[in-house]
């Protein structure tokens, strides 16, 4: 459910008119939604209430907007980060740095001590070697690293192959044969203090029997590590739950998942971690752009509208299908392909799609598009980068503002060598 819906024949966030927030700001421009975002954290806390200790933490690579993440600190989230950028994002956010969990297999020295200094509450090892490194810069400082051990359980989450992260070849966590032994050797090193195990194999997963399988696994995993006679208190179980990207998508709800964990993990006797984005953050934010034109085509007219892949690059990058709609629908429809300016046929957001009829100068936006949208946001074409906005009921503000090309270019220099 979101806050994106017409009102007398026009497309509002909560109470704000979206053509009011385009004229002020321009197009292309995020809009995120306070009330989505509040009852999306809410209803994915209230599908784990039956397990005894739960920490959950957003993964702010999903959407690392700084009034997103103070938005989730206010309702107790921490957060799942993959850099030093997105741990300072997420301390500038409110989140404590306790309640920060460091993912990511790429860590570097830099990152690693910073996230040491400044006292994040959990790093998630990709590897022994990085856990050799990273117990190494601990001790150095006198301190010990909590730390979680990521495990590849090599099972398939059944999702789009880029976004798949569990199967044995993928790059992430170690091969679950060996992450006892890597375990055991991790826990003699005074630089850190092994807490538990990690699990995240992929994201818009929509079915929860690979989760499952996963977990089970998980749970073998700690029982065998427990009978050496060492210790597992935390049990991070990931992310990864989808969204539905069309109204024919039927995917599991939170309360789904959540009785899925609670039939695995109930008694596991450990604090059970999560890193949920896209459930909490997909469906709260929309994509608001113009149509330039409405250009012939041999089958199906071109839509070009005034987003393009550098803003929104998941269809490009996965397929991904987002809904298109208009901003004042005339009630008719037209069958046509959608596309923004930029010179790559990837740049095509849809093709033979029945959609709201459209007309240069039209508002409209793409849906579901407050996960993985902005984020991964460039200048491609020497475009602005997109800026985004929060409503908040009657009220609205430009939470990131546009950076123009004149910026990125003044950043820019020729040598003199070259004058
Ligand atoms: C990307 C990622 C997540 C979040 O995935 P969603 O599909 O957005 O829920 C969680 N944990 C890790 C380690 C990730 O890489």
């Amino acid at each position: 459910m979101d806050h994106f819906a017409l009102n007398d024949g026009e497309l509002f966030a909560e109470d704000v008119p979206l053509a009011a927030i385009a004229r002020e700001v321009g197009t292309p421009v995020y809009v995120y939604s306070r009330a989505t975002l509040t009852r999306h954290a809410r209803v994915f806390r209230e599908a784990l209430a039956e397990l005894p200790s739960v920490h959950i933490a957003f993964a702010v690579k999903s959407n690392p907007n700084v009034a997103v993440l103070r938005l989730l600190a206010n309702e107790g989230y921490g957060a799942d980060v993959v850099s030093e950028g997105e741990m300072n994002r997420a301390l500038a956010g409110g989140i404590p740095a306790a309640d920060i969990v460091f993912s990511g297999v790429g860590k570097t020295r830099r990152e690693l001590t910073a996230a040491v200094k400044a006292g994040i509450g959990q790093f998630n090892l990709e590897s022994e070697e990085e856990g050799v490194e990273l117990a190494e810069i601990a001790a150095s400082l006198g301190l010990r690293a909590p730390c979680a051990l990521r495990v590849n359980p090599d099972v398939d989450a059944r999702t789009h192959a880029k976004i798949s992260t569990g199967k044995a070849d993928n790059k992430f966590g170690v091969p679950y044969d060996r992450a006892a032994g890597i375990y055991a050797r991790l826990s003699a090193l005074a630089g850190l203090d092994m807490k538990g195990l990690a699990v995240h194999i992929g994201s818009q997963i929509s079915d929860l029997e690979p989760s499952r399988l996963a977990f089970i696994k998980m749970g073998e995993l700690m029982e065998a590590i427990r009978a050496e006679g060492l210790s597992v208190t935390h049990m991070d179980l990931g992310g990864g739950l989808g969204v539905p990207y069309k109204a024919s998508d039927s995917l599991p709800t939170p309360q789904e998942y959540g009785a899925m964990v609670v039939s695995v993990a109930k008694d596991w006797g450990v604090t059970l971690m999560f890193e949920p984005g896209r459930v909490i953050s997909g469906n709260s934010g929309v994509l608001v752009t113009e149509v330039v034109r409405v250009k012939e085509g041999v089958v199906n007219p071109f839509v070009v509208v005034d987003a393009a892949m550098n803003d929104l690059a998941r269809p490009a990058m996965y397929d991904a299908w987002h809904d298109f709609a208009a901003v004042k629908p005339n009630g008719r429809t037209m069958t046509a392909n959608i596309v923004g300016p930029i010179c790559e046929s990837s740049d095509t957001f849809a093709m033979g799609r029945e959609i709201d009829e459209v007309a240069s100068g039209d508002l409209a936006i793409f849906r579901t598009a407050g996960a993985y949208g902005a984020t991964m946001a460039n200048t491609y074409n020497s475009r602005a980068l997109v800026p985004e906005v929060m409503v908040d009921g009657g009220k609205w503000a430009v939470v990131a503002a546009r950076i123009e090309p004149e910026t990125i270019l003044s950043a820019e220099t020729v040598p003199d060598w070259l004058a």
